[in-house]
């Protein structure tokens, strides 16, 4: 997306573990903050694609070494150079990754930086759904920025309100800004002060994985972009910025949704910027 980015966490020294670092490499990721371990050998997730284009996940982990970073691994003076961390709640579920996450992210915002944060619920990978909706609070509770999915969002606030009423209760935990992802629905977006829905961007979609990711990617571009370089700068953005950031990030997600995979698929920001000149040509 034309920003810069690091990488903090722990691959095993094997071949998916160096598979892992140059992928990152190649896509121009900082991997100076990556340990690697010979403890344990690097977590794996398979993705499948059901008949009726539903994802389906298998992962074979525990042990693996992703869990085994310990807070005194994690290089506070690294994230001292970053504007935004962000993080996401599978590092949550076993020590000491979880206790390593949390030392990232306490440090980070006591420093002013943004916390962004992805709930990526994994449900097969935590104990207990009940563990996993206590983790998640706790987690939105450190998050200035949040995304989630439609069927997150159900899941954190256990009812079926409406959108408008469950992403309150997301601020309510302490975020400034809730976006849910809804699929070719595009995307819907509150914050203290407003609250929009974009719709999505029409493309053949063959694999939805990595959209969200694109998506996240995208957001925090541009707001970075816009000069939000502290949290108290949330409540500043306007409902037109704010638009015009979901139609760039719904742009970045339904690209992605036009190939196979999750980081071959991600488009470029010149591939976006593209597009994004056809919908403002359209609106006209
Ligand atoms: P996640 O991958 O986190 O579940 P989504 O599948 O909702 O998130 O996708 C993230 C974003 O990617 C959506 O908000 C939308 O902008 C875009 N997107 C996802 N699926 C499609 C699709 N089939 N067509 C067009 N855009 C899509």
């Amino acid at each position: 997306m034309g920003g810069s980015s690091g990488f903090i966490g722990k691959f095993g020294e094997d071949e998916f573990g160096r598979f892992l670092l140059r992928t990152l490499e190649e896509n121009h990721v900082d991997t100076r903050a990556v340990v690697l371990t010979r403890e344990a050998k690097t977590g794996l997730a398979f993705v499948t694609l059901k008949d009726n284009g539903e994802r389906e996940f298998i992962f074979y982990r525990q042990p693996c070494a992703d869990i085994l970073l310990t807070p005194e691994e994690i290089a506070i003076q690294y994230i001292e150079q970053a504007k935004v961390l962000h993080f996401g709640t599978v590092s949550l579920i076993v020590e000491p990754g979880r206790s390593a996450t949390y030392h990232a992210v306490q440090w980070a915002r006591s420093a002013g930086k943004i916390i962004s944060l992805d709930v990526n619920l994994r449900e097969a990978l935590w104990p207990s759904l009940a563990a996993a909706r206590q983790e998640i609070y706790t987690a939105l509770s450190l998050a200035h920025i949040v995304k989630v999915s439609e069927e997150e969002l159900a899941f954190i606030t256990g009812n079926n309100e409406s959108i408008e009423e469950e992403t309150n209760q997301i601020l309510a935990l302490g975020p400034g800004l809730v976006f849910v992802t809804l699929g070719a629905g595009g995307c819907y977006v509150k914050t203290k002060h407003f609250a929009t829905a974009v719709e999505g961007i029409a493309v053949q979609a063959v694999d939805t994985t990595g959209a969200g990711d694109a998506f996240t990617a995208a957001v925090l571009t541009r707001l970075v972009e816009i000069g939000l370089h502290d949290p108290r700068q949330i409540h500043d953005i306007s409902l037109s910025t704010m638009q015009e950031i979901c139609t760039f990030a719904n742009i970045a997600g339904a690209l992605t949704c036009t190939k196979n995979g999750a980081i071959p698929a991600l488009p470029t920001k010149a591939d976006v910027e593209e597009r994004m000149g056809q919908v403002r040509m359209n609106a006209k």
